[in-house]
């Protein structure tokens, strides 16, 4: 498998300021991302994980520190140019699917292919029909959200998330709004889509669904407590120091 590194964060702090309030909601992070990790953000509520998340998404930027995003330094990029990196470069799940309910399955995944990027019908339509494959979910192209199942719409959402192949996948408690046998499939779709090749970023609170990924890193009060990789020639031994500071 290549090594080419996705993403490297350098020293990244990130303060919250509300009222008289100063919250270090991340504390000196370095971590390295190459493609085709499935890595796991796991730690206590409160830890950072979200923030983290939003910060590798581009939704948010950090108050120190520098973030390279496939060899690019998007840390000092405007609010413009993060967004069509963003558009371009991640896909995005949530806890809470955040598909939209009037938009059939196929026009919630083709959302994304519908602008910036120059796209026929047939082409977008090809790339719909490939991603909703990829999630099983092709026998459902023509149904609402509200006619599907969490776990279906999940899926969904994963497909979206995919249709413009992304260079990371990024998941925020993928599974907290499912039962456990629907959190099973849709961490057995991740585990199917990392063994395909994709990189992925999941957080979660779960350490079940954790120990899918291929590496853990453990946040506590905003900082990388521990970052353990687990392949098959070095299964369950440290690769990676916890970045001390
Ligand atoms: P986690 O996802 O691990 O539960 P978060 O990343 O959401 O944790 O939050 C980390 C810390 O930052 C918490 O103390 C939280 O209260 C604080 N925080 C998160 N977002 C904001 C915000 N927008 N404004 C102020 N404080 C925030
Ligand atoms: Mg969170």
């Amino acid at each position: 498998m290549s090594t080419k590194t996705i993403i490297a964060l350098q020293g990244i702090k990130k303060i919250f300021y509300t009222q008289e309030l100063e919250t270090l909601a991340l504390n000196d992070i370095h971590l390295q991302i190459n493609q085709g990790e499935f890595v796991a953000i796991s730690g206590p509520s409160g830890c950072g994980k979200s923030t983290l998340l939003s910060l590798l998404g581009l939704l948010d930027t950090g108050t120190e520190g520098s973030y390279h995003l496939a060899g690019t330094d998007v840390s000092e990029l405007n609010h413009n140019e993060r967004a069509v990196i963003r558009n371009r470069d991640i896909g995005f799940v949530f806890q809470a699917f955040n598909l939209i309910s009037d938009l059939t399955v196929y026009e919630n995944v083709e959302l994304p292919l519908t602008y910036g990027r120059g796209l026929s019908k047939a082409q977008r339509r090809e790339k719909v029909e490939h991603a909703l494959a990829q999630v099983d979910m092709a026998h459902r192209i023509n149904h609402l959200p509200s006619q599907l199942s969490g776990g279906q719409q999940q899926r969904i959402a994963i497909a979206r998330a995919l249709v413009g192949e992304p260079k990371i996948l990024l998941a925020d408690e993928p599974t907290g709004n499912l039962d456990s046998k629907n959190a099973n499939i849709v961490l057995e779709l991740l585990d199917k889509l990392h063994t395909e090749g994709a990189t992925i970023c999941m957080v979660t609170h779960d350490p079940r669904s954790a120990e899918h990924a291929s590496r853990q890193v453990v946040l506590f009060d905003g900082k990388v407590i521990d970052d353990i990789s687990r392949d098959t020639t070095l299964a369950g031994v440290p690769v990676t120091e916890a970045s001390s500071a």
